[in-house]
């Protein structure tokens, strides 16, 4: 196994590995500053589409994370600049969502519309998500609009345990329509592409860091990156073992991880 020491990019799952909920994870700044000092490259990739860059940006500020809006990528940038190649400018889209994606559709020139005629559904983590706005889609879907979901994260993990994620709110509409949804964020492997295009890095020289199986670390696996899981979030010990995808490196957390690469620097 190669060591940490070759890996010279990193890119990083926030929640469950910098944070849980609005708790930071214990390291996390400390491990952020160690990747400057030793010169790193790294972005921070999540599949949760519901803030903008700038709100993630502040967020880490309050948990004393200094970072570049340009140091975030998001499922939300990757499914606008996505549909951006599959669609003009002024295709109308059905959103269930938050400001995340809402903002990064607009930004492509993409139009929000409330009803059914719409060419896409776009269906992101909406933590207001109703019967009415799960009636929509599946009419507009019914209708002809393509579904396309940001990520398909089952749950997320906070400060009160494993609550409902986006993959909950996709699986109502799909049992709603009998369609399954285009997935854009993780494991998928373009969000991977743009990514490692943004670093400037090669696959086998960047390394995932995440705390699940089924996208970041299978992600990580079928783009040809290193995986790295941290125990911090959505992923223990008996769900590791149980499973066919794994890591090539397991950790607590970040702090286990920071202390391991202190010693090989
Ligand atoms: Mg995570």
């Amino acid at each position: 196994m190669s060591s940490l020491q070759d890996i010279s990019a990193f890119i990083i799952d926030m929640d469950g590995v910098l944070y849980r909920g609005s708790t930071m994870v214990p390291g996390a700044a400390e491990f952020i500053a160690f990747l400057r000092e030793q010169g790193k490259k790294f972005l921070l990739l999540t599949n949760n589409s519901s803030r903008t860059p700038v709100q993630y940006v502040e967020k880490l500020a309050r948990m004393g994370i200094e970072i570049d809006e340009g140091r975030i990528f998001t499922s939300a940038q990757a499914t606008a600049l996505y549909l951006r190649q599959k669609a003009k400018p002024g295709t109308r889209v059905y959103v269930i969502g938050m400001d995340g994606i809402r903002e990064a559709l607009t930004a492509e020139g993409f139009v929000l519309s409330e009803d059914s005629k719409v060419d896409f559904v776009v269906v992101g983590m909406d933590t207001t998500v109703t019967y009415e706005k799960l009636k929509k889609a599946a009419l507009a879907i019914r209708a002809g609009a393509k579904f396309i979901g940001t990520n398909p994260d089952k749950t997320l993990p906070t400060e009160e345990g494993l609550v409902p994620g986006n993959g909950a709110i996709l699986a109502a509409i799909q049992t709603a329509t009998d369609v399954e949804p285009l997935i854009i964020g993780k494991p998928q492997k373009p969000i991977f592409e743009i990514a490692l295009a943004r670093l400037q890095s090669r696959p086998e020289e960047t390394a995932v860091i995440g705390d699940r199986l089924e996208t970041d670390i299978l992600g990580g696996l079928q783009a040809g990156l290193k995986t790295i899981l941290v125990l911090s979030g959505a992923t223990d010990k008996d769900l590791l073992e149980s499973s066919e995808v794994q890591p090539d490196w397991v950790f607590e957390s970040v702090k286990e991880l920071l202390e391991r690469m202190r010693g090989e620097a």
